[in-house]
């Protein structure tokens, strides 16, 4: 009975009754975080598989009479079958049947048997077949097996992006450039403000993010007063943002500096009721000075009062910084990462007000340090700003085929178990990541997601085919990306183009396109565009790559543009399909085929 319920009544009929609600889903996750949803299927059966071991042991223990025991067969039963229903459109897992079928024959009678195949099949190693049969899965536990079997990766977190390699191979003149420049802040001098440019994936946020490290460990080691300050701002991307943040970080750490100081002060108070003379030597000559300065502290502590978020205008918020980074002696180098975005979103004003901060601080010093991914983005800057901020560039080239060997072999020796790579793994993402504008991100992306594929299908060894499936995906994944998210009437205009493909007509014109688009329009209430405007966004569809679109000569009928699919339709559609919108076209089909029946 069991069975049945969780075969049908679970997954099996909600996927059969709305088909294009799962579809979207499912691609979503696969496209979104790729990673973490992969190793959901393999968690699910784990987790299945758990409950059902404490069912099954103690019947190991009683009896092997098979009429004892109907229930932990139809537990095991259950998610073994509904295992390749749920992952057959994703994983590739062909040894999940098979090691279901082995377990299931087997034990026709016997409940031991349906145990361990219930284990061996989230095992990644299939070949224990018949061995993990046996009894000796006892000894194992749970996890052990799926512990031992992971032949590929030894810390997968080393290949993502949000970890700073310690060595940066290839980019030692960059960082020494910095390094030569930055130098003057441990001398208590105002280090040049410095641009940094270079496409993505260039290693300049890893370059600089190393150097700042340095920076600050070695001014702790000679105790000189120099900070850096991170500003990513893509994600902080106004004025109000960047001087909040800034201020705020300031303010929190004077609070800091100041609590110290006055636990100092308050222990040297205390001391001097005891003994009078402990004052002698320090820089108050009488415990009213003492006081005098405990009193200043406590008032200056609550004199600062941290930027909210939003509300307050922009002279407030600059000034509250300003005050809080000149409370004491110390040079400040302020990183501004995707600098562009700042300017794109908001102008330079920004810049302009930071770079001119110097003339005014008394105690302290600021340096800039600009990192821009858009290589012309200073053709945007008033002059005053760009001859300021541009007072030493340094630019990052694209890495080379072999540079980008190089980092991943790097990364590679830490992130992946001996000899779980071929031979040609390696080359053939940095060849690909050549390809890609030299971009040591995507490389990685690659090397990540092969290794991730492998462990997924159960390889052994990351191979040359894991790469070039990991290509694919990444390459699926952008396009996914793209299509969700287009605007509303280009999503519709491209829905009419996979309607017009996927009923077989094949060089679509735009008088084609713009009447299908027409009625999706109407029936979900969305304006219609004119035909000039449907064409105009065919282009955009082309530029992006979705469409590829020619124009032809139709003799005396005067041109036409003429267009394919240049996207996969399924995934595609379904992206489309899992915006709210789109999602009400439910009978499209039927009617887009009447029209060619007229
Ligand atoms: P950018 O900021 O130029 O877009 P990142 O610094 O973020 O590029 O680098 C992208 C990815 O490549 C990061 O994971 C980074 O650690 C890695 N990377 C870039 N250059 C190197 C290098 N020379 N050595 C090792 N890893 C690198
Ligand atoms: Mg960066």
């Amino acid at each position: 009975m069991r069975i049945f319920h969780l075969k049908q009544g679970g997954y099996m009929d909600e996927n059969e009754h709305t088909p294009q609600a799962s579809a979207p889903g499912e691609d979503d996750q696969s496209s979104e975080g790729s990673s973490e949803t992969e190793e959901e299927p393999n968690a699910g059966s784990d987790e299945s598989s758990s409950p059902s071991s404490p069912a099954h042991s103690p019947s190991t223990d009683e009896t092997s009479a098979s009429s004892t025991d109907p229930a932990p067969d139809p537990d095991l039963d259950a998610p073994a079958d509904s295992a390749p229903n749920e992952s057959a459109s994703t994983t590739p897992s062909s040894n999940v049947p098979d090691g279901v079928s082995s377990g299931t024959t087997s034990t026709a009678g016997g409940d031991i048997d349906v145990g361990s195949g219930g284990r061996d099949r989230s095992s990644p190693d299939v070949d224990f077949d018949g061995v993990v049969l046996d009894d000796e899965a006892d000894n194992q536990g749970l996890f052990d097996d799926l512990l031992s079997g992971e032949p590929i990766f030894e810390n997968k977190e080393v290949l993502r992006p949000s970890y700073t390699p310690h060595e940066l191979p290839h980019r030692n003149d960059q960082i020494n450039r910095m390094a030569t420049i930055l130098v003057s802040a441990l001398r208590g001098e105002t280090p040049s403000n410095i641009l940094i440019y270079g496409k993505t994936g260039t290693g300049k946020t890893a370059s600089a993010k190393f150097v700042s490290q340095e920076l600050e460990s070695t001014s702790q080691k000679y105790d000189v007063p120099c900070e850096v300050e991170y500003i990513n701002c893509e994600v902080t991307d106004t004025q109000y943002r960047v001087l909040a943040q800034l201020a705020n970080t300031f303010i929190e750490k004077n609070q800091q500096v100041i609590s110290d100081r006055l636990d100092r002060l308050r222990d040297l108070r205390t001391a001097v009721d005891d003994d009078p003379h402990t004052l002698t030597g320090t820089e108050f000559s009488t415990v009213d000075d003492l006081d005098a300065r405990i009193a200043e502290l406590e008032a200056d502590a609550d004199e600062m009062e941290e930027v909210p978020m939003t509300g307050w205008p922009t002279d407030r918020v600059y000034s509250t910084f300003f005050e809080a980074v000149d409370y004491h002696e110390r040079v400040v180098v302020i990183m501004l990462d995707e600098i562009d975005k700042l300017v794109e979103k908001s102008g330079d004003d920004t810049l302009y007000n930071l770079s001119r901060m110097n003339s005014e601080l008394d105690r302290s010093r600021i340096s800039i340090m600009g990192i821009s991914n858009d290589l012309k983005f200073t053709d945007f800057l008033d002059p005053r700003v760009k001859s300021s901020l541009g007072e030493e560039e340094i630019v990052f080239p694209p890495y080379d085929a072999n540079q980008l060997r190089d980092i991943l072999q790097h990364r590679a020796d830490i992130s992946f178990k001996q000899d779980a790579l071929t031979d040609d793994v390696i080359p053939l993402c940095a060849a690909f990541a050549a390809q890609e504008h030299g971009d040591a991100r995507r490389a990685l992306d690659l090397l990540r997601t092969a290794g991730e594929l492998a462990e997924r299908s159960q390889a052994e060894v990351v191979a040359e085919t894991h790469v070039r499936q990991a290509q694919d995906k990444i390459e699926l994944d952008r396009v996914v990306e793209v299509v969700r998210t287009l605007p509303t009437q280009s999503k519709i205009v491209l829905f009419a183009v996979i309607l017009l493909e996927k009923n077989g007509v094949h060089n679509i014109n735009t008088g084609e396109v713009f009447n299908i688009y027409k009625r999706l329009c109407e029936e979900i209430d969305a304006d219609v565009l004119t035909q000039r405007r449907v064409t105009d966004l065919i282009s955009e569809l082309d530029m992006l790559g979705i469409v590829n679109a020619v124009v032809v000569s139709k003799g005396r009928y005067g041109r036409t543009k003429e267009m394919g699919l240049s996207v996969p339709v399924e995934e595609t559609e379904a992206v489309l399909l899992s915006d709210s919108r789109l999602g009400d076209i439910e009978n499209a089909q039927p009617f887009v085929q009447a029209r060619f029946d007229n």
